[in-house]
């Protein structure tokens, strides 16, 4: 008879949460290739809230989340309660197969709590990438025109359509090509980089005289705050004149409120910071708390477009993501953590707009809620300088503070801390991250 381990003595529980986080990577190298490039070289053994342990008992403050998943931080009790309970009644059926309430249930959730007061349906998926690839489907279907305009430095995934849309070559697109066909990009209106609202409507309106037919255009599909492109967001005049190009031509507007939803910017989803209508809304991440769930929400009757059997996938929806996507919710409103990031994110702006006086090349510190960053350029030349961004995410990770870049230029620090995190450990980040500022 083989012998039953109990929880305490699983291999696992000895194997992977022991060792030295040197020996882990000398093995991570060997056995994993190098096209995953992994910023940390130590190893969690575990973590809670916004705080995380290695396997040598070293502590770090966790300002990535996981790339912006933890807004209600690490193993969050009543996340960790819902999907426990969910583990002990079934893990999968297929959706498609055998239909479960809780999936039903949260669509109605996300339909009713999205932006715009229309009838909307709500399809989960398991990626980002997944998501976008399954608006621009329905977007497609709805339409029956091929062509999709996408953002310059904007972000929307991996797989082919999705890496298509993406506006940025480093390191996302390099040696994949040929991508899909009639994408285009437009700038990004960003006054900051000499674009502003004009110039970027008025690139479009080019863009259908150059490249592409309006009449043959499915969708923009825009983040409104850009969040590998450098948390740029995008200016409420340009939504709406997006809008009105969009409504002269009969295109879709699509929002992916990939990274910046689910209470990130202040609200529960990004685009409520204005009244420009969203036929379809991507969202992922955050929404379920680092189990794998995404979705795509809109109006009803452009969801109905795709023909039954053509969405779908085997996981997608599965009923452990789902159970913490419905924690998720509570936690957000029962711990206003919309407000919080409110608090959070103008504690954090306020303390870096301070030390701009010392440290000239803090160019800007821009974002709504927490959604916050922090760009670096030469005040002399008006270059951008990742080498310093690189430097204080350095400098910081040697005081235990995990810090994120991105940007085109990879040149802006973003802070992506669980809107959950005490007061305290945020007052300790604050202050790790003014010394790395200021011996940067
Ligand atoms: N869209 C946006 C705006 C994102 O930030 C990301 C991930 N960084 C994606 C899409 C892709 O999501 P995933 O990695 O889950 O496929």
């Amino acid at each position: 008879m083989l012998p039953s381990a109990t929880a305490s003595q699983a291999p696992s529980d000895q194997e992977f949460f022991s060792g030295t986080n040197a020996a882990w990577e000398a093995r991570r190298q060997a056995a994993t290739p190098r096209g995953v490039s992994v910023l940390e070289s130590f190893y969690p053994a575990r973590a809670a809230n916004a705080e995380i342990w290695d396997i040598e008992g070293r502590r770090y403050i966790d300002f990535a989340s996981g790339i912006a998943v933890l807004n209600t931080g690490h193993c969050h009790p009543r996340i960790i309660a819902a999907v426990t309970a969910q583990l002990a009644r079934f893990t999968h059926t297929a959706y498609q197969v055998v239909p479960y309430a809780s999936y039903v249930a949260l669509a109605e959730k996300i339909n009713r709590r999205s932006p715009g007061g229309w009838a909307k349906k709500t399809i989960f998926l398991s990626t980002g990438a997944e998501a976008v690839e399954n608006a621009i489907k329905i977007a497609r279907a709805a339409t029956g025109r091929p062509g999709v305009i996408a953002f310059d430095g904007g972000f929307h995934g991996r797989t082919f359509f999705s890496m298509a849309l993406t506006g940025k070559v480093v390191p996302y697109k390099t040696g994949f090509g040929p991508f899909p066909g009639d994408v285009f990009h437009a700038p990004f209106p960003n006054e900051i980089h000499g674009v502003g609202v004009e110039d970027g409507l008025n690139h479009i309106r080019r863009l259908f005289r150059t490249d592409i037919d309006p009449k043959r255009v499915a969708a923009f599909i825009f983040e409104p705050v850009q969040g590998e492109g450098g948390f740029y967001p995008m200016p409420e005049a340009f939504v709406r004149g997006l809008r009105t190009i969009a409504d002269e031509h009969g295109i879709l507007l699509i929002a992916d409120e990939i990274q910046a939803g689910f209470a990130r910017t202040g609200k529960l989803f990004a685009s409520s910071h204005h009244d420009v209508p969203i036929d379809l809304m991507t969202f992922a991440k955050s929404v379920a708390a680092g189990l794998p769930l995404a979705g795509v929400v809109g109006r009803a009757e452009i969801m109905d477009e795709a023909a039954p059997g053509g969405l779908g996938g085997t996981y997608a929806g599965n009923p452990l993501a789902i159970a913490a996507a419905h924690a998720v919710l509570d936690v957000i409103d029962d711990e206003r953590l919309e407000a919080r990031a409110i608090t959070l994110g103008d504690r954090l702006k306020d303390r870096l707009n301070a030390l701009r006086a010392w440290i000239p090349v803090l160019a800007d510190v821009r974002g709504p809620g927490s959604m916050v960053g922090a760009e670096f350029i030469d005040p002399a030349t008006g270059e951008p300088l990742p080498a310093f961004a690189k430097q204080v995410q350095s400098l910081a990770l040697e005081r235990g503070l995990i810090l994120l870049t991105c940007g085109v230029y990879g040149n802006v620090i973003r802070f992506l801390y669980p809107l959950t995190i005490p007061d305290a450990v945020f007052d300790e980040a604050l202050g790790s991250l003014e010394e790395a500022l200021l011996k940067a």
